[in-house]
């Protein structure tokens, strides 16, 4: 292969052939191409987009990078939900088991946070025990008895995204919808799914900053999903406030917990995990429509079996469970904790993700570098949310921190990320939108090129 003609054909614009995609994936997988010359491709795409046919050749050569789970036949359909991630973002723990108890297997393949945005697996580490790197065959293995695992990608799963993701992050071109298409869907078609569920957030504290870039985003997904053959559809939520009313690691799955013992507090994470699997139950034909799909979901979820199947996934995964319940029954993990509170009576108009994020990231809680150590204690709960009224003194949040001094910094920069005023603000709804279905084809006869993020 020449590769160089490769780069050179997308620096002038031209469309390449699935073959030559194809070529390019598996050299580079194969240590062939050497790094500076993929960074100088992957900003030619970067500048001149790909085509619906190129990201899809490009989706589908990453995913055969490398193993594709395959799973034994059975009647209950492999599903899975992907976010785009967020802070306080802990939908996939509560979902997952309720999931499984709807008769679905879920394969739920997760990622570790960088930056502001939490990843599953790191909150899922401050479980006493808990094991998120497991073989292919014991995953398979969790999926077939429990019914659902929330793990880490195998070092053979999609290698491809592996190098090519740490070179993008590197190299500017991180924001390309193309390439941010074929990043996600590769790594979930290679779970094998019959069908898929994702939230793709924009705001404050989102991936995608605005609603136009987070529409572009599902909207390619959608179709590429449903052109790969797996039922793909898609939530625009927002994310300018954290969701529910913790963020930070241990708190967190504190929060995942209540959700599973159907506490209704806080309301957008029971909205938000009952609506991914409405739209599941939908997709697969177990609902005929999203109402039905709802009530059958909410029904689930009150009845306890999620809960339950919440500790079994969790003694799959090794668990201790005994050590796990006692940490639940503590009010606090972390050393030092201070109340942040109202500075005045009135609604709370703002409830900063980004800046709460920022802060939960500076006291330990997520990463600066991608080998920072992770303090799993620290964090916020009791969050305010805009639109809620307080009162003179009452509490905006709490902080959870390392020391007493980190706490009280933590606490007067959490105090910017609000605002209180007089009059109460408009409600924002939490799903904007919803994607159900793109025709691919008329994305293929417009030839529509997809640049940047
Ligand atoms: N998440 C991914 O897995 N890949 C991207 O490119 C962006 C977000």
């Amino acid at each position: 292969m020449n590769f160089l003609s490769h780069i050179e054909a997308k620096r002038d614009g031209k469309a390449l052939t699935s073959g030559q995609i194809k070529e390019i994936v598996s050299a580079y997988t194969a240590g062939k191409i050497p790094d500076y010359q993929m960074a100088a491709f992957l900003m030619a795409v970067y500048f001149r987009g790909l085509n619906t046919a190129e990201t899809s050749a490009l989706t589908l050569a990453m995913r055969d990078s490398g193993d594709v789970l395959t799973f034994p036949k059975d009647p209950r359909p492999l599903v899975d939900k992907h976010s785009t991630g967020g802070v306080g973002d802990k939908v996939s723990l509560p979902l997952a088991p309720l999931l499984a108890c709807l008769g679905f297997r879920v394969p739920m393949i997760s990622g570790r946070g960088l930056g502001i945005t939490g990843g599953t697996l790191d909150k899922l580490d401050s479980i006493p025990g808990f094991q998120t790197t497991l073989p292919t065959d014991r995953i398979i293995e969790i999926v077939q008895t429990v019914g659902c695992v929330i793990c880490g990608q195998t070092e053979r799963m999609v290698p491809a995204d592996k190098g090519l993701y740490a070179l993008r992050d590197v190299t500017g071109t991180v924001p390309s919808i193309p390439l941010i298409v074929a990043s996600i869907l590769s790594k979930k078609l290679a779970e094998g799914l019959a069908a898929l569920v994702l939230d793709v957030k924009f705001g404050a504290a989102a991936f995608m900053p605005t609603r136009a870039k987070a529409l572009e985003l599902a909207k390619a997904m959608v179709a590429l999903g449903n052109d790969c053959g797996v039922s793909t559809r898609a939530l625009l939520t927002r994310m300018d406030a954290p969701l529910g009313r913790a963020a930070g690691n241990w708190l967190e799955v504190k929060e995942s917990v209540a959700c599973l013992e159907n506490e209704r507090n806080p309301p957008d994470l029971r909205e938000l995990v009952l609506g991914c699997a409405a739209q599941l139950l939908v997709q697969t034909g177990k609902a005929k429509a999203i109402k039905a799909a709802r009530q059958k979901a909410e029904a689930c979820l009150s009845s306890g079996q999620p809960r339950r199947k919440w500790d079994e996934m969790l003694a799959a995964q090794g668990a201790d469970l005994a050590a796990f319940n006692q940490k639940l029954a503590l009010d606090h993990t972390a050393p030092a904790v201070v109340e942040l509170k109202a500075p005045r009576a009135g609604f709370v108009s703002r409830c900063d993700a980004r800046i709460i994020g920022e802060v939960i990231r500076d006291l330990g809680g997520g990463r600066l570098a991608k080998d920072s150590v992770i303090n799993y204690d620290v964090g916020v709960d009791r969050l305010a949310k805009p639109g809620e009224r307080v009162t003179a003194n009452s509490v905006l949040a709490r902080i959870h921190a390392s020391s007493a001094a980190q706490a009280e910094s933590a606490c007067a920069r959490i105090l910017t990320a609000f605002k209180v005023v007089g009059r109460a603000p408009a409600d924002a709804s939490l799903v904007e939108d919803i994607i159900t279905a793109i025709k691919p084809s008329s994305l293929h006869r417009k030839a529509r090129t997809s640049r940047f993020g």
